[in-house]
C-alpha cells in the first residue's frame, strides 16, 4: 500500500465551529468527498463531511452548528502507511486524517503539526478499490476488510472471475428491488441478459449453499437473468456519467466482450476510445456464433447500444492485420497512447485428412457465423443429412443449429465415450429431445465422394478404451489409440462441420505470439512492447464469456497505469452504504429449480428455449441465499463476553475470548468482531474478544436471538460510486450496416 503522502489531497476548505451547516453547505457541495477542514485560532479541530448534513437533514440546518456535529481529525506524518492511518482514522471515529510535514529528515516519523493536506476514507478506499477491477465493489469489500471493518466477502464473489456482488443483488431479488438488483450486476457486468443464460457459472460451484451435503448451491445466474428480464420490461436505460476528457487516446481491436468491457471502462474514466471490428456488428462471438436459439438478440442488443452510447467511436469492416488493406498494428501503436488488442479465436479448424477440402465441409465457427447473419449456410442440405465431428459446447451449437434449419438426419461423432463429452450435459439432453443422434468412441479418418466429386459419406475408426485427466477430466491425446484392424464406421452426409478447434488469426507485429499460437500477455493484458495490451480468448484460448469480461476491467486498470492515471478523488462521489440485513428467512426450506426449457415440439425454429422466471420463482431462488456477505455487528459498549453467541452457533463459527479464562478457540476464524472490557479488572472485571469464522457461519442468527443483552445485529457493507444512473430508455438509431463485407 501507499504512504500516506502519495494519495493526499491538499486540504479542503476551512470553517469554524461556529458556522451553521446551512453556512458551510455550497463549500461542501463544491469540494465533497473531501471534508472541510474546522479551525479555530489557527488550530485544527476537526473536520465536517457532507454525511452529516445528509444526517441532519428533514431538520433545520441553520440551527445544527459545525462545533457539535464535526468529527476528530487526528494528525498523522506524511511518511506514514495508509493503513496506520485508516486504524487512527477508525479509533477516533474520524472521516479524514490530516497530514502533517515531516520533521528531521526523510526516514524521521517525529510528529509535526503543520498541516499539508489530508487522507479521506473515501479516498483510502477509491485507492484500494483502484488496485484491483475497477468498479468492482468486491475490492472495494476487500478494502474495507483491509480497513479493518470485518466485511467477510461471499465464497460466490470470491470465485466469480469479475467479483460480481452476488450476495446483495440475490437479496435485493428477494427484496422485490429487482431495478437495485440490475444496477448491482451492472457496477462490474456490462453483458447481464447473456451472462443471466449463458454463464458458466463458477460462482454457483461454490456457493455456500451447496457445500453440505444433498444441498444444491442459489441458483445466481438466473436470479441474474430475472432481474435483467424486469430492467428490459421496464425499458430502462443504465446512463454512465463520463469524466471529464483526459486527454488519452486509446484503441481497442475486436468488439467482443473483452474488447467491450475494456472501452466502456476507460470511456467512463474520461478517455477517447476508439474501437475496431472487422465484422459488420459488434459484439463479438456473442453476435456472431452463438446461435440466437440461447439467448434474447433483443436485451443483446439493448445492452450493446449502452455501451456504444457513453461515446465510443466504433469503426466496423475495420481489419486489423497485415494485408494492404488492412490497418497495421504497428500504426495504431504509432498512433495512440495505448493499444489494446483482444480478437479472439474466431477462425475454425478442419482436420486435414482425405476429402476435408470437399466443398460441402465446413468448420463450426464459419457455420454458425453465417447463420448469424440470418443467412443459411453454404451449401446446407434442408431436408438433408449433417454429420458434426466434434463432442463439445460449439458441436452441439451447431448440432442444434442444423436441426432447427431443416436437417432431416443429424449426427454429432466424437472421440470421447458419451459420459466424457465436453459439451454442457443439459444441451445435449436438449439436442437429443428434438432429434440428435449421437455416435461416441470413434475417431474421423476420411471424407468420402461419390462419382461427381461431391460428398456422399464420412468414415471414421473405432478407438480403444481412453484416459482422462483425473484433475481436469480432459482426454489425455497420447491415450487415443484405434483399435487394430477394426471395421470402419461410416455415415452418409450431405454437409460435414468440423466442431474441432479454434485458430487465433495472427494480427501480425508487434505482437507477439507463443508456441501455442496464442498472443503472449501476462493476466494484466501486458505484452512486453510498449503501449501494448493483449487479453481475452485471443491470450487464454477458448474460454468464457466472463473471463473475457474480466480480461477488459483488468487491462483497462493496467492502460489506466500505465498512463500514469491516479484517478481525481473529486470527480467522483464515493458513498460507503451500511445497510442492515434483513432476519433469517428458514431459507432450506426451498430446492433448488432452474428456469424450464420450452417444450421439445416447440424446439424447431430459432426461438429462445429457456423460458423467464415469474416473480414467486425469482423470490424463493433468492431465499435460498445465505448472505454470507452480511457481517456481526456486535455493539461493545453492551456486550458483557458472556459467550452465549459461542455456545448456541450451531456451525461452531464464533469464539469468545475472555482474557484470563481458559475458553476453548475452535471455531478456526480470524475475524475479529468485538473487542471490549468491562467491570472493575481487579475485581471479576473482564476483557476479550470475538472471532467469527465466515466461511463457516450461514447466517442463521441464532447468535442474534439469543444473546441475552441484545447486542448483536447484522449489517453488509458496500461501497458504491455515482458512475451510473437509471433512466427511461432513450430512444435511439442505431446506423452500423447490416452486412458483412467479407
Ligand atoms: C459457438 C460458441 C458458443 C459459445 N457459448 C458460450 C456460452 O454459452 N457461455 C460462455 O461463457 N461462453 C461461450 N462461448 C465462448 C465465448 O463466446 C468467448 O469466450 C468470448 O466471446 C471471448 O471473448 P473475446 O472478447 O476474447 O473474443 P471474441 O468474442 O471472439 O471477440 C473478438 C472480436 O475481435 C474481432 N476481430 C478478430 N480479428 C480481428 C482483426 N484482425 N481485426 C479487427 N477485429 C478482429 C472479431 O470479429 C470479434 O468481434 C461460446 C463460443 C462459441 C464459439
Ligand atoms: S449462499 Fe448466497 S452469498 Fe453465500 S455463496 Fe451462495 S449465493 Fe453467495
Ligand atoms: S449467524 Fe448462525 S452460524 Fe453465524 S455465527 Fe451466528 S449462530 Fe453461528
Amino acid at each position: 500500500m501507499p504512504e500516506l503522502d502519495r494519495i493526499a489531497t491538499t486540504l479542503g476548505a476551512e470553517c469554524d465551529p461556529d458556522d451553521t451547516l446551512t453556512d458551510i453547505l455550497p463549500a461542501l457541495r463544491a469540494q465533497h468527498p473531501v471534508p472541510l477542514v474546522v479551525t479555530r485560532d489557527d488550530v485544527i479541530q476537526g473536520t465536517v463531511g457532507l454525511e452529516v448534513v445528509v444526517d441532519a437533514f428533514g431538520g433545520d440546518l441553520a440551527a445544527v452548528l459545525v462545533g457539535a456535529v464535526m468529527r476528530p481529525a487526528p494528525l498523522f506524518d506524511v511518511g506514514e502507511s495508509v493503513e496506520e492511518g485508516v486504524r487512527a482514522m477508525r479509533k477516533a471515529g474520524a472521516a479524514a486524517v490530516i497530514v502533517t510535514e515531516s520533521a528531521g529528515g526523510l526516514f524521521s516519523r517525529q510528529r509535526e503539526s503543520h498541516p499539508v493536506g489530508m487522507v479521506t476514507d473515501a479516498q483510502v478506499l477509491a485507492t484500494i478499490g483502484k488496485n484491483v477491477t475497477d468498479k468492482a465493489p468486491m475490492k472495494i469489500l476487500a478494502g474495507h476488510r483491509d480497513l479493518g471493518f470485518n466485511v467477510p466477502v461471499s465464497p460466490c464473489q470470491r470465485n466469480c472471475p469479475i467479483k460480481q456482488d452476488i450476495a446483495t443483488y440475490v437479496d435485493y431479488v428477494s427484496q422485490g428491488r429487482y431495478v437495485d438488483s440490475w444496477t448491482v450486476i451492472h457496477e462490474t457486468n456490462p453483458f447481464p441478459s447473456m451472462l443471466g443464460r449463458l454463464c458458466n457459472h463458477p460462482c454457483e460451484t461454490d456457493c455456500k449453499r451447496g457445500w453440505d451435503p444433498g444441498e444444491e448451491p442459489v441458483t445466481i445466474r438466473s436470479i441474474k437473468r430475472f432481474s435483467t428480464d424486469f430492467a428490459f420490461q421496464q425499458n430502462l436505460w443504465i446512463d454512465y456519467k463520463i469524466a471529464p476528457s483526459n486527454g488519452h487516446r486509446v484503441a481497442v481491436v475486436g468488439a467482443g466482450p473483452a474488447g467491450l468491457t475494456c472501452a466502456l471502462d476507460l470511456r467512463v474514466q474520461g478517455y477517447d476510445v476508439v474501437l475496431y471490428e472487422r465484422e459488420a456488428k459488434v459484439g463479438g462471438l456473442l453476435s456472431t456464433s452463438i446461435p440466437p436459439f440461447r439467448f434474447d438478440h433483443r436485451q443483446l442488443q439493448w445492452e450493446l447500444d449502452m455501451i456504444l452510447a457513453t461515446g465510443i467511436d466504433v469503426r466496423t469492416n475495420a481489419n486489423v492485420g497485415e494485408g494492404e488493406r488492412d490497418i497495421h498494428v504497428s500504426d495504431l501503436v504509432a498512433e495512440y497512447d495505448a493499444v489494446f488488442v483482444s480478437i479472439g479465436m474466431m477462425k475454425g479448424r478442419i482436420l486435414p485428412i482425405p476429402g476435408h477440402d470437399l466443398p460441402q465441409v465446413t468448420d463450426a465457427m464459419t457455420f454458425l457465423r453465417q447463420i448469424s447473419y440470418d443467412r443459411t449456410p453454404e451449401h446446407f442440405p434442408i431436408g438433408g443429412r449433417v454429420v458434426v465431428v466434434g463432442g463439445g459446447a460449439i458441436a452441439t451449437d451447431a448440432c442444434q443449429s442444423s436441426i432447427k434449419l431443416g436437417a432431416k438426419e443429424v449426427w454429432m461423432v466424437a472421440i470421447e465415450p458419451e459420459d466424457r463429452l465436453p459439451a454442457f450435459g443439459n444441451e445435449l439432453h436438449e439436442a437429443k429431445e428434438i432429434g440428435l443422434n449421437i455416435k461416441c468412441g470413434v475417431i474421423v479418418k476420411e471424407v468420402e465422394a461419390d462419382d461427381q466429386g461431391q460428398l456422399a459419406a464420412v468414415a471414421f475408426a473405432p478407438l480403444q478404451p481412453m484416459e482422462f485427466d483425473p484433475l481436469s477430466g480432459k482426454l489425455i491425446f497420447a491415450s487415443v489409440k484405434e483399435v487394430e484392424g477394426a471395421e470402419r464406421w461410416t455415415v452418409g452426409a450431405d454437409l460435414v462441420v468440423f466442431a474441432s478447434g479454434q485458430i487465433m488469426e495472427a494480427p501480425g507485429d508487434p505482437v507477439p505470439l507463443t508456441q501455442r499460437g496464442l498472443v503472449a500477455a501476462d493476466r494484466a493484458g501486458h505484452t512486453g512492447v510498449d503501449k501494448l495490451f493483449c487479453g481475452g480468448d485471443c491470450v487464454q484460448g477458448p474460454s468464457f464469456i466472463v473471463d473475457a469480461v474480466g480480461w477488459g476491467h483488468r487491462v483497462a486498470r493496467s492502460i489506466r497505469e500505465s498512463l500514469g492515471d491516479a484517478s481525481a478523488p473529486g470527480e467522483r462521489i464515493y458513498q460507503t452504504i451500511v445497510e442492515r440485513t434483513d432476519d433469517h428467512r428458514q431459507s432450506e426450506v426451498f430446492a433448488r429449480t432452474e428456469p424450464a426449457i420450452l417444450e421439445a415440439a416447440k424446439r424447431y425454429d430459432m426461438s429462445e428455449c429457456e423460458l423467464p422466471w415469474s416473480d414467486r420463482e425469482a423470490i424463493v431462488q433468492s431465499i435460498r441465499c445465505f448472505q454470507c456477505d452480511s457481517v456481526h455487528h456486535y455493539d461493545t459498549a453492551v456486550c458483557v463476553l458472556c459467550g452465549a453467541c459461542d455456545d448456541v452457533c450451531p456451525e461452531k463459527a464464533i469464539d469468545v475470548v475472555v482474557f484470563g479464562e481458559d475458553r476453548e478457540r475452535s471455531s478456526g476464524g480470524e475475524t475479529m468482531v468485538c473487542r471490549t472490557s468491562g467491570g472493575d479488572p481487579l475485581s471479576g472485571g473482564y476483557e476479550g474478544e470475538i472471532y467469527i469464522n465466515y466461511d463457516r457461519c450461514t447466517n442463521c442468527r441464532i447468535c442474534e436471538d439469543h444473546c441475552p443483552v441484545n447486542c448483536i445485529t447484522f449489517e453488509r457493507v458496500r461501497f458504491v460510486d455515482d458512475t451510473m444512473r437509471v433512466v427511461e430508455k432513450p430512444r435511439i438509431t442505431v446506423d452500423l450496416p447490416l452486412v458483412a463485407v467479407h
